[in-house]
């Protein structure tokens, strides 16, 4: 399946959902495409994608771009009238996980603290039996040691490999390094190690299905007041595309 790839603000997006999404990766693990990019996109995202070009050619060339938050959903619904649910990257890395177990199939764990992920690879074939870990590392390796760990996740023989480095560098690994990884498929996953480890702690449940996570964020720590003003200019910049739309 292909997904209908639409533009928000001059960013690409895919209209997915969480099924179809890991029925992307799982099909490209059986297939014999070369390794496909999974790529989490969020108002934050977007934003800076339009001042960073080196961004916005990552994005462009990402196989999967997931709407990973209510506010890409909305933007997506609101412009292109599109299908799509929210795919949050730090669910599918489990639902992945979830399916690479009952296929037999494994990861490589790249990124975060060494504790952290180290306790990653202990939590996931507990919680998924099944799951193979081809191999870790964490995320703090000097640049010239980079082509000897692409050449030990290559020999690990993972199918697919997690990359926890924050954004956007992951994003900038990601794209630095797909033409030599021999995984079938990557994730940039962000702070999720830290999630599953349990040294974050994501928004109770009531908040998520209100899609109020953001919103919980906020009322935790309230620096980030400034980080998420970007969402006010994100909901601002999209009804001024719509309107320009409808009048241009
Ligand atoms: N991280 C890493 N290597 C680095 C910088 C960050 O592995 O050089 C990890 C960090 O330990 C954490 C994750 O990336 O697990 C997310 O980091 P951060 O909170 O800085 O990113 P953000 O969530 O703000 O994108």
């Amino acid at each position: 399946m292909t997904p209908r790839r639409i533009e928000l603000l001059g960013v690409p997006v895919d209209c997915v959902t969480m099924a179809q999404s890991v029925d992307f990766v799982a099909d490209r693990i059986v297939s014999d495409g070369g390794c496909a990019a999974v790529v989490a996109v969020n108002p934050e995202k977007i934003m800076r994608a339009r001042k960073d070009p080196a961004l916005l050619q990552s994005l462009r060339r990402a196989a999967l771009l997931i709407p990973d938050g209510i506010g890409a959903v909305w933007g997506a619904r609101f412009l292109a009238d599109a299908a799509l649910d929210r795919v949050p990257g730090s669910e599918l890395m489990p639902a992945i996980c979830a399916r690479a177990a009952e296929n037999g199939r494994s990861v490589f764990l790249f990124g975060a603290q060494e504790d952290v992920n180290a306790m990653v690879a202990d939590i996931l074939p507990a919680r998924f039996p099944g799951l193979r870990i081809a191999g870790r590392r964490n995320g703090y390796v000097d640049a010239d040691a980079m082509p000897a760990l692409v050449d030990e996740i290559n020999q690990s023989g993972a199918d697919v490999l997690f990359v926890a480095l924050g954004s956007p560098r992951q994003e900038d690994w990601i794209d630095r390094h797909i033409g030599a990884l021999r995984v079938k498929a990557v994730q940039g996953v962000g702070g999720t190690f830290d999630v599953i480890a349990g040294r974050v702690r994501r928004a109770p449940d009531l908040f998520l299905r209100l899609n109020l996570e953001w919103f919980y964020r906020l009322l935790r720590e309230p620096k980030r007041v400034w980080r998420q003003r970007v969402l006010l200019f994100f909901v601002l910049a999209i009804i001024a595309e719509r309107f320009k739309a409808k009048t241009g």
